[in-house]
């Protein structure tokens, strides 16, 4: 018998997809800005899709049949809330309930070949990382959505555009990658972190490419700018339009700000996880972040109790794919924090639901004598401050015995260099820090690069924030 090759231009009926999901510029008449009514019927279809697939899933039938949910008990979006969320440690758990994919998948190895499919991990951390299949269905529709983000950006076909991500088991370069080359008409530069093109190379690649503009982390654009500053390079000779970005945490747009003077264009801001895709973006208006909402549906809920909260109020977001069967993600909570907005006519011309900038991640959150802290609330008031080099890291510890044992955090600071006076220093960031917290903690300056360790800082991976050394918490 022949061997059947799953070709993959030959996987998807191409114009239906391009209907179902559009591309810019016709997301931006179609999708982008549909009636209310219109919006919910089309993600309700999506939804009831994921939600029969996903009764023939292991780990759906199990969590969904312990909580007493029968199939035809979920009729519509309205009934979301009765099924139960899950977070990344219940994917961890699949995974070791079935090896290698874990059983949230809708196959084990014997689907292999039936379809084209790619292997993703999310970030190492210790052991090995969780796998996320891709079919070419999850594969596009992750590139459409960032090129809807490219787009509502600046971003027009023959643009050249450096990648600052390198290729690898994680998603984020890929996905640009997709997104400008399917869907944009646009130049890849997949140049890789820092590791593989070094920063100074970086420059000197864009410049003589003529690089329009770059997808990078925020960070990353920082030790740019630095580098380029050392070296005596003019980043404003680049004439870079402008640079598509993951900010984090940035309450007062610090960081923001002293990108866009150092490299002389607009920086936006977007989120998105690999499982969900590249969701919610950042327009030309700046004011907050779009959701492709033909692709996920997004709830809030409470950090403390997982109730859903009403739009408007600061929670953990829950994520819905609306697209996604290998695998289906339903009620995914993601644990970073945000604001979900409702929907509302925006300057450019869409009409979204909108998120506001990252507020932390709920893991990381620290009940301080009543008070939620959230460490990279620290982040706005230490960046801010020329004497810091901008690492830091909060730890958390019990201090006192017995009935005065209280939660403590101490944050730890980096100094610039050792002419800084450290106690300056100090006073000045516990006030900036009391004001930006609303709750009193103490500091602790330190010398340039001795957090590195700790905080990852630059090493391609989020930045820790947080040291939790309460024990039996
Ligand atoms: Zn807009």
């Amino acid at each position: 018998m022949e061997t059947a090759i799953p070709y993959y231009w030959k996987s998807m009926d191409w114009d239906r997809f391009m209907a179902d999901y559009p591309p810019p510029p016709m997301f931006q008449k179609t999708t982008g800005r549909l009636s209310a009514d219109a919006l919910r019927a089309l993600q309700n279809e999506r939804f009831m899709a994921r939600v029969a697939e996903a009764w023939h899933i292991p780990f759906y039938r199990e969590r969904w049949g312990a909580a007493g949910l029968e199939p035809g008990d979920i009729r519509s979006l309205d009934d979301l809330a009765k099924i139960p969320s899950f977070n990344s440690d219940d994917l961890r758990q699949a995974a070791v309930a079935q090896p290698p994919f874990g059983n949230h998948h809708p196959f084990g190895r014997e689907g292999l070949g039936t379809m084209p499919l790619k292997l993703q991990t999310s970030s190492g951390t210790t052991g090995i990382p969780r796998v996320t299949l891709f079919d070419p269905m999850a594969w596009e529709v992750q590139g459409v959505q960032a090129a809807r983000a490219f787009y509502a950006q600046g971003a027009r076909p023959g643009d050249v555009v450096q990648i600052t991500y390198t290729n690898s088991l994680a998603n984020a370069s890929w996905n640009a990658f997709t997104g400008l080359y399917h869907w944009m008409g646009c130049v890849p530069v997949t140049a890789g972190s820092g590791n593989v093109t070094p920063t100074e190379k970086q420059l000197e690649y864009a410049k003589a490419f003529g690089v329009n503009w770059w997808f990078s982390r925020g960070e990353y654009l920082g030790r740019l700018a630095e580098v380029a500053a050392a070296e005596k390079f003019d980043l404003h000779q680049l004439k870079t339009r402008f640079l598509h970005s993951y900010l984090g945490p940035d309450a007062e747009g610090a960081v923001r700000k002293r990108l866009e003077d150092a490299w002389g264009c607009p920086v936006y801001d977007n989120y998105g996880t690999h499982e969900i895709g590249l969701c919610s973006f950042e327009c030309t208006a700046k004011d907050r972040k779009h959701l492709s909402e033909d692709t996920v549906y997004v709830e809030t809920t409470d950090v403390d109790t997982g109730a859903p909260l009403p739009s408007g109020e600061k929670g953990s977001l829950v994520f819905t794919s609306l697209h996604r069967s290998v695998p289906p993600f339903i009620r995914y909570d993601l644990r970073d924090v945000m604001i979900l907005y409702e929907r509302e006519e925006c300057a450019c011309g869409l009409c979204t639901r909108k998120l506001s900038q990252f507020l932390g991640r709920a893991d990381e959150m620290v009940k301080l004598r009543g008070t939620n802290v959230f460490p990279v609330t620290c982040q706005s008031a230490i960046s801010k401050d020329s004497r810091t080099t901008g690492d830091y890291i909060c730890v958390a510890y019990f201090a006192g015995e017995g009935l005065g044992r209280r939660e403590e955090i101490t944050v730890r600071i980096e100094r610039r260099s050792p002419d800084v006076d450290s106690d300056a220093l100090m006073k000045d960031m516990e006030r900036a820090l009391f004001k930006d917290l609303g709750v009193k903690v103490g500091v602790e300056i330190v010398e340039a690069g001795s957090l590195a360790e700790l905080t990852r800082t630059g090493k391609g991976d989020k930045s820790r924030r947080l040291l939790d050394l309460r024990k039996g918490k």
